[in-house]
Order: C-alpha cells, then structure tokens, then sequence
C-alpha cells in the first residue's frame, strides 16, 4: 500500500479544503480523490462527467486509488441494460491518523479513521510543565498503545496533528515563548515525534484546533466561522472561507492581549494593563468575584455559582462577556463570518456569557455584518480538541498532490 511520502515536519500546510492538484495537465487521482471525499458513491461515468476526464484515464486513477486502498468498491449502480455499473467509494478505515490535545493539565490522544472520527480514545492527567519530552514521550507511548490496541501497524499510521496550550509557529511546530510551558520554546515537536514515525507531524495552539474542530463536526457546511475560546485565557480562531487563517507567523486569533475598551487600568500577565484577559477571562472573573466577597478559586467554581443562581457571579460573566463583546464587534467587521462559536470553560456558564457578547455585538456592528450572523455556544466538548487535531493532520496527508506522490511512488 503507498503511503504518503516522507515529508518534511510540512510546510504551510491548509486546513480544510486544500486542493493542491497536480503542476500539469489534467486532475489526477488526488483530486478524484477529493470529489470522492464527500462519501458518496460513484460510477466512472459519473467520475468522467465530474472532471471532464476520459472513461480510460478516470479507470486508471480509480485503479490506482483501489489499490492503495483509499477507494473501494461499494455496490452496483441501477442498470440501464447489461452488466450494471461498479460504483466506488472514499474508504475512510484505509489509514488512521492520530489526533493530539494537550491542555495545562490534560492530555488527550485519539486515533481517528481518514473522516476525523475517533475510533479510539485516551485521556489522563498530563502536566504541560512536565517538560516537552516527559509530555511528548507520554504522546508516543499512548498513540503506540492505541496502534497496537487496534491491531494497526505503524504504516497504517499516515499523520500526526498536535494541539499546544501556547503560541506555536505553525510552520515549524515550534511553540513561541509559551507562557505556561516552561522548557517548550522552540521545542521541535514535528522532530522529537518524527523520531517514531515518518510521517508528518502537524502542530497548532489549541483554539486553532478547536475551531477545526467545531467546523468539522457541527458547522461543516458553513464557510466563515470565528470560534473564540473563554477560559483561563481568551483566544480565537479563525475560519475564513473554509481554511484557518494563522497569519505570518501563527498569531492570528491572539485576542487575550488586545485593548478591551472602556476596561480599567488592571494589569495584566503579559506586563501591559486593560488588555481583554486581564478584565474578562475566567482568571479575571474568579478575582473580581473573591474581592467582591463572593470566594472563587477556578472557572468551574464561576459556572457553579452561576448554575446556582448566584446573581454577583452571572453579573460578572454577563460583563464579561459584553467586554469581550466590544472586542468580538470589531473581529465581525473585519472577518464578516457567519457564525461566532464560543466555546472553553467559561462558555458553561449557561447564557449569561452568550447574551453579554449577543448585547454589544448586535449592538455594535453594522446591519450587512449581523444580517446572517449567529451567535452560538460551542457544541464540540472534550472531543473537540482531538477531532481538529486529526483533521488538521488528514487535510495535510490527503492533499492532492501528497497522494498522487504517494501512488508515483507506490
Ligand atoms: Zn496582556
């Protein structure tokens, strides 16, 4: 069976929908591939008609994609006469990938079929300050249990995505001065894994992941998404005509530090004062909270006492999520997406975060930006983080081009 070939860590890699069809001439069987990814079954003819290809040259592509195993039969089209037409089928059990969310204190691996959808899962208390080789070591060891588990050997193994709690330039799968994780900057992470399997090793921030992850399974129709993450820090990522945008260097979406408006001088982790961390997050929150006199030490004590009806602590998270609001009316005039998710921890908090945001951004924008623009809570979970992993890691392993290389080289 081919697999794809033995690339560098990546480079540039798109998120989702990446069609990087071959240099010359017509499609080739990458991106049959691609029109075949939706699942549907199909007959040659209906593969000729799709790509304007010859009946012989769609027959050698499908030939090539069966034997890799990609494509597989999958019934007989209705007859008009005669033998009824074989039709085929994107076979998404042909190889797994692994998907990786690693949080402050989580870590979470999950082996998924070519669709993103885990097959099987593990979870357990990771502490991210352990150090990038204790952590890394503790992904090698469960994504080998899980192969094993699953009676896959390792060249069924075609790419590995990683989700980081800390700035990560993408390009490398370096983190970049991560603050809560001390002896990762520029850490090669796509290497040290690389060292097990020659595959390539995809990583990101953890809301780029998130947001992948949400789009995938519940948004997968909708083109411009803005998922925004409210936890012990804010970030957001950004989907903006099916792709995730990162920017130069991977920065795009850092929401913690910009200025919240009208917010007081309170200083912040990064050394500046006012930015929107420091006066909205689930940090924020917990102390204001205690100084009020209503005792809060985690964003989960924030949900309960919200949950409870505690009307200081559903005050505080509807302001703050009217701050992070003004900030957010800014994002939808820029990005005009359709849909804002939000989504990590504080997102629990029942409406009370939700309505803060829906007042000022509806407030706020112009009506052309708001007239299709919804505002939803995220609907992904735990499982969000390893779902974009592993998408991340297939849309890179089943690029066009990646997959015409691999049958080249079959
Ligand atoms: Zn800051």
């Amino acid at each position: 069976m081919p697999q794809p070939p033995r690339a560098p860590a990546h480079r540039g890699a798109a998120a989702i929908g990446e069609f990087t069809g071959p240099s010359s001439g017509a499609p080739g069987a990458g991106e049959l591939l691609q029109l075949l990814r939706d699942g549907q079954p199909r007959t040659r003819a209906e593969l000729s008609r799709l790509t304007g290809l010859a009946r012989s040259t769609v027959s050698l592509r499908v030939d090539a994609l069966l034997a890799s195993g990609l494509l597989a039969p999958s019934g007989e089209a209705a007859s008009t006469g005669g033998r009824p037409p074989a039709r085929f089928a994107f076979n998404p059990k042909a190889r797994v990938v692994a998907g990786v969310d690693l949080g402050a204190t989580h870590g979470r691996v999950a082996l998924t079929d070519l669709t993103g959808r885990p097959l099987s899962e593990v979870a357990e208390h990771v502490d991210i300050s352990a150090g990038p080789i204790t952590v890394l070591d503790w992904v090698v060891a469960t994504t080998q249990r899980l192969l094993d588990e699953a009676a896959r050997d390792s060249g069924d193994l075609v790419g590995i995505g990683i989700g980081l709690p800390g700035p990560v330039e993408h390009s490398s799968g370096r983190p970049m001065r991560p603050p809560i994780m001390p002896g990762w900057d520029g850490f090669d992470v796509p290497g040290h894994l690389r060292r097990h399997w020659d595959v390539p090793v995809l990583v990101d921030n953890d809301v780029n992941i998130m947001a992948l992850g949400e789009h995938v399974m519940a948004h997968p129709n909708l083109d411009h998404l803005l998922y925004v993450k409210v936890a012990t820090g804010i970030g957001a990522g950004i989907i903006s005509g099916r792709r995730l945008l990162r920017g130069a260097v991977g920065a795009a979406g850092d929401l913690g530090h910009v200025a919240a408006p009208h917010a007081p001088d309170v200083l912040c982790t990064c050394g500046n004062t006012g930015c929107l961390e420091a006066v909205a997050s689930g940090r924020a929150i917990v102390k204001h909270l205690t100084a009020a006199g209503v005792p809060a030490a985690t964003n989960s004590d924030v949900v309960a006492l919200v949950s409870g009806g505690n009307i200081a602590a559903a005050q505080a998270v509807r302001q703050a999520g009217r701050t992070i609001g003004e900030v957010l009316a800014t994002c939808v005039s820029l990005l005009n997406p359709e849909l804002v998710v939000i989504g990590g921890s504080l997102a629990q908090a029942g409406e009370s975060l939700i309505a803060g945001v829906r007042e000022v951004v509806y407030g706020r924008s112009l009506p052309l930006a708001t007239v299709r623009l919804q505002i939803v809570p995220a609907t992904t979970g735990t499982q969000g983080g390893v779902i974009g992993a592993a998408t991340m890691a297939i849309q890179h392993a089943l690029a066009a081009n990646r997959i015409d290389e691999a049958l080249a080289g079959a």
